[in-house]
């Protein structure tokens, strides 16, 4: 197969194939009655989108952009999850009329319900419940992926959640259908998702909800060998739900983003130029670290490397800087020690790289890489063209 030009991201169908059969394997065999969805932000590549689309998955989208996206990709309404703490009221209707999932978030949510609730009074509408509970009193050695507290959904301590119960039990055309549980936590450990599941059933039990999903959210690991999977995952998710869900009448949804497309995916450079500085070496890429990690807080670049030639027969070089392609001090990726020495040419590739990366880009220097995926029969698809200056002038003025 003929190598395209660098820089460029590849997802591997195989791959991407694999680990859709484990989440979907693993919520049959725990649950049986669930919704595979999707979080369109992890990547919003159409060419993923529609794939997962076709694979039966649902759109799960957090604002009217990604909701416009996913209608024009051809997800039904009926198949779309909405999420997230600012929604746009049209949508919001749109999908409530039509039987989409809402996962309520805000304050101002609630009004609207009263509000929508009076102006259909023959609509039986449904919606869900976001919870937000306290993750480190439930599991104590476990930290919240950002700060001291989630700040996403309903608190149930201090009684807020209970109070968005009852707003919206007024209402008779109005059923909490669903809770919705995605919390981030540094470690994804098996034991949070446990204690989520087990919250969903305190929740449920003392507020009497009678539920016909729980949204599990996502948040997993994925496409390690040496991190918990899918399998682990829903195994105890399903055992804790089923201390008071049936699985005949209430759906297991899941919304993975990262998990379900890292192992699939890597980003492919090319060594350009080894610089010699005072004793030291940078290896020039043609890609940067401002396509893997755009927020430039990660210190862990996992890859491997393709040689132009035998490395054995290299010289060692005590340390190599790998480097990105921006003209910013910053943009070096990971040192090699002891390792042979590069030259232009080698191709460093990074694995793992399909989530928080191919449209989280910056438009910086240099704008979106091409895209490429290896089909199963083993050709090449292009799924993105590089974007351009082309693109870069689209709707400016000047
Ligand atoms: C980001 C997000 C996801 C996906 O998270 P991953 O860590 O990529 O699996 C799912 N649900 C919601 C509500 C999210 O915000």
């Amino acid at each position: 197969m003929k190598q395209p030009k660098t820089p460029f991201f590849l997802i591997r169908e195989k791959d991407l194939l694999y680990d859709i059969s484990l989440l979907k394997n693993s919520l049959s065999e725990n649950w049986g009655n669930y919704i595979a969805g999707y979080s369109v932000k992890t990547n919003a590549l159409p060419w993923l989108l529609t794939y997962l689309k076709s694979h039966g998955f649902y759109a799960e989208v957090v604002s009217k952009t990604e909701y416009d996206l996913a209608l024009r990709l051809g997800f039904p309404e009926k198949h779309i999850i909405y999420n997230g703490p600012v929604k746009d009221k049209k949508v919001f209707e749109s999908l409530l009329l039509s039987g989409g999932y809402i996962n309520l978030d805000s304050n101002y949510e609630l009004d609207w319900m009263e509000e929508f609730s009076a102006r259909y009074p023959n609509r039986h509408l449904k919606i869900g419940l976001r919870v937000n509970c306290d993750i480190t009193s439930l599991c104590p050695e476990e930290a919240p992926a950002f700060g001291e507290c989630g700040r996403f959904g309903y608190c149930y301590e201090n009684g807020v959640l209970k109070n968005a119960v009852d707003r919206l039990s007024q209402l008779s055309n109005v059923w909490i259908s669903g809770l919705h549980l995605h919390t981030s936590t540094k470690s994804r450990s098996v034991q949070v998702f446990g204690a989520l599941a087990k919250m969903a059933v305190r929740i449920a039990k003392e507020y009497h909800l009678s539920l016909s999903y729980v949204d599990m959210g996502g948040g997993y690991f994925g496409g390690r060998d040496d991190m918990p999977d899918y399998r682990d995952y829903f195994k105890e998710i399903g055992k804790e739900l089923s201390a008071h869900f049936d699985p005949q009448k209430t759906i297991l949804i899941a919304e993975p983003g990262v998990s379900l497309i890292s192992r699939a995916t890597t980003f492919e450079t090319t060594v350009i130029d080894v610089k010699d500085i005072r004793g030291r070496k940078f290896v020039v890429t043609d890609g940067s670290r401002t396509n893997l990690n755009p927020l430039v807080t990660r210190h862990l670049y996992p890859h491997h490397m393709e040689y132009l030639s035998d490395p054995s027969v290299r010289n060692t070089e005590p340390s190599q800087w790998v480097c990105g392609a921006t003209c910013m001090e910053y943009d070096k990726l990971f040192e090699i020690n002891e390792g042979p020495a590069l030259v232009p040419g080698d191709k460093v590739i990074y694995d793992t790289a399909g989530g928080y990366t191919m449209c989280l880009n910056p438009l910086f220097i240099n704008y979106f890489p091409a895209v490429y995926v290896e089909l199963e029969e083993g050709s090449l698809f292009q799924a993105r063209e590089p974007w351009t200056n082309e693109e870069f002038l689209q709707k400016n003025h000047f």
